[in-house]
């Protein structure tokens, strides 16, 4: 140690004894001299044993950073306590202030060790929920030493690039109007019912609590004590808590099933439109203006129209959490699937290719999807179209696209939008979408299949040697009517194949169907990739046709109630021993085949 003596610059938290680190009790326990506001001495008596107390009031900062140096050069060890972070709107710049004037160096100067502590974003965060989960910034509304001018340019920049916003000092007896004009800046880039948290005295005594909204919260008391957070465009409120997403996902499919990352899923670049390697590869979906828009007369739709277009897209797609607007009967339509559960549909709902939702189908379900949304029209906050992502063929066993089709899906995706060619026999479309409905009304009046994407049972079945072989056929279309895009525990394959040859791989697949000599053979639980990849398990041969969608949609019903989320479906017959009466087999099923030559 330097025989100056040693600064430690102590930040103790909240004010709770809980709350203080390790090394800040220790650093407390070893000074002679403790310095600091009135109030903080006060917070941290119970820790002291004897120190010299040096205790000032409030704006006499300078004072003690003075006096801290000068005992420390005298060979003591002093601790300059801050309430939350020393280095955050604490002691810490202050104390190092002092010493750059009179020329320090840390060779030869007096030791000093900033010891950190609990912030007050964090200590509120804690207890208004998990606010502060993406991209914050602090902004001190105190102008006592900061220019009101810049104070308000930081607060157009935090609340223009979507920042989640910790306001500290926002009101004092004097400083009342710097809330207000806040307010005012941040309503001209954020919803008015964006969540906003308001702490005060967090863990003390007094601790108060409150989750209100942008545009309500100057209607609660607001002081010195008080830190404000104010969430972002995805934030949400839930039971009385404010959560930001820890990302802007995708919610939209025609599922309406919000497609956020299971726990295994990696994401990949087309899964982030809005990142820089996305763009870079397409570079026509960030082609707009980037200059981030400044404060209009007309607020946020201003704001957002200068943004990159697939990121306005991406804002869209967060309307979704704060319940601003869902694509009534397209939500419908999935629910309405989805409420199925285990009693399918009968076949009587069979058709050749998807079809606009009935109004039966939609009955019922529209109160709970609309969730006050304009029907069929899906944007954001902002009024900035929504990304819409869907699976397109042009039938279960027809796999040519028409020239119309094909002009349709060019027309549709425009340069914004992109088509992928997957393994699924069918093309999944992504394009910004202001009217979903409109759109899968238009696929589907030129005879596209269009199935929601992810975690759905597929149907797909070979080309029944271009329709020649066609006695399966009524089979694979009614089992796509009824449960193709259902959702599933996990993305599920069904596939029918239309004669022994099997030669679209159906027996490798979850669900495996193979029409031969009259009858359906059934194979369950297959895994096609992965180094233990196996077939499928066959179960039972010649099932007759007016039995196999029933059998086949046990199954199913068996998998989406007891699967858990998540569990492939060989996974989940292996763990239940038995499916629809088909009993797991352990051991690989084996196909005795004559020897060609030898004995
Ligand atoms: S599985 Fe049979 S019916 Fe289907 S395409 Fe192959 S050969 Fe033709």
């Amino acid at each position: 140690m330097s025989p100056l003596g040693k600064l430690l610059v102590i930040g103790f938290g909240p004010g709770d004894m809980e709350h203080i680190t390790k090394r800040a009790l220790d650093a407390l326990a070893e000074s002679e001299v403790i310095i600091g506001y009135n109030t903080y001495v006060d917070l941290i008596r119970p820790l002291l044993n004897g120190q010299e107390i040096v205790r000032t009031g409030m704006t006499e900062e300078v004072s003690r950073a003075q006096e801290a140096v000068r005992q420390a050069e005298m060979g003591k060890k002093v601790a300059v306590i801050s309430s939350g972070d020393a280095g955050v709107y604490g002691m810490a710049g202050l104390v190092y202030e002092v010493l750059m004037q009179k020329g320090w160096r840390r060779e030869d100067g007096v030791e000093v060790e900033v010891v950190p502590g609990i912030s007050a974003i964090q200590s509120c965060a804690s207890l208004l929920g998990a606010p502060v989960m993406h991209d914050a910034c602090t902004i001190s509304l105190s102008d006592h030493l900061t220019p009101w001018e810049t104070i308000v340019k930081r607060v157009e920049a935090a609340a223009s690039a979507d920042f989640v916003i910790a306001l500290y000092n926002p009101r004092s007896g004097r400083r009342t109007r710097q809330i207000v004009e806040t307010q005012s800046i941040l309503l001209r880039y954020r919803d008015p019912q964006t969540p906003v948290g308001l702490v005060k005295s967090a863990y003390r005594e007094r601790q108060q609590v409150i989750v209100t909204t942008l545009e309500d919260m100057l209607n609660h008391d607001i002081g010195m004590l008080t830190t404000v957070i104010i969430g972002n465009s995805s934030t949400t409120v839930y039971d009385g808590l404010i959560v930001t997403p820890r990302g802007y996902q995708r919610k939209y499919t025609l599922d309406a099933t919000e497609q956020a990352l299971k726990p295994h899923q990696r994401l990949r670049t087309e899964a982030e439109p809005w990142s820089l390697g996305a763009q870079e590869a397409a570079p026509q979906a960030g082609a707009a203006p980037t200059t981030p828009a400044g404060p209009s007369a007309s607020g946020a739709a201003v704001a957002t129209q200068a943004r990159p277009q697939a990121m306005a897209a991406v804002q869209a797609t967060t309307a979704v959490q704060t319940g601003a607007a869902t694509p009534a009967s397209l939500a419908a339509e999935a629910l309405s699937r989805l409420a199925v559960g285990g009693k399918l549909p009968g076949a009587a709902n069979a058709r050749w290719s998807g079809q606009a939702p009935t109004a039966e189908s939609t009955a019922g379900t529209s109160a709970v999807a609309g969730a006050g949304a304009p029907a069929g029209m899906a944007t954001g906050g902002f009024g900035k179209p929504a990304l819409f992502e869907v699976g397109v063929s042009p039938g279960v066993g027809n796999k040519k696209f028409t020239a119309r089709q094909m002009a349709l899906l060019a027309e549709v995706a425009g340069d914004d939008g992109e088509l992928e060619y997957t393994p699924d026999h069918q093309i999944v479309l992504r394009v910004p979408c202001a009217d979903p409905e409109e759109l899968v009304g238009r696929l589907r009046d030129e005879r596209f299949i269009v199935m929601p994407i992810g975690d759905v049972f597929k149907v797909k079945a070979c080309d029944f040697c271009n329709m020649e072989k066609d006695d399966a056929v009524p089979v694979a279309e009614h089992l796509q009517v009824v449960l193709g895009g259902l959702q599933a525990p996990k993305e599920t394959s069904i596939a029918l194949n239309g004669c022994g040859m099997a030669c679209y791989g159906a027996v490798l697949e979850d669900i495996g169907i193979v029409y031969r000599k009259g009858g359906y053979d059934l194979f369950l639980g297959g895994k096609k990739f992965g180094r233990n990849a196996h077939a499928a398990q066959p179960v039972a041969e010649g099932i007759p046709g007016d039995q196999i969608t029933d059998i086949v949609e046990n199954v199913i019903a068996e998998y989406k109630e007891k699967g858990h989320p998540n569990e492939r479906f060989h996974k989940f017959f292996k763990r239940v021993g038995v499916v629809a009466g088909f009993r797991h087999e352990d051991a690989p099923a084996t196909v005795e085949v004559n020897a060609v030559c030898g004995d």
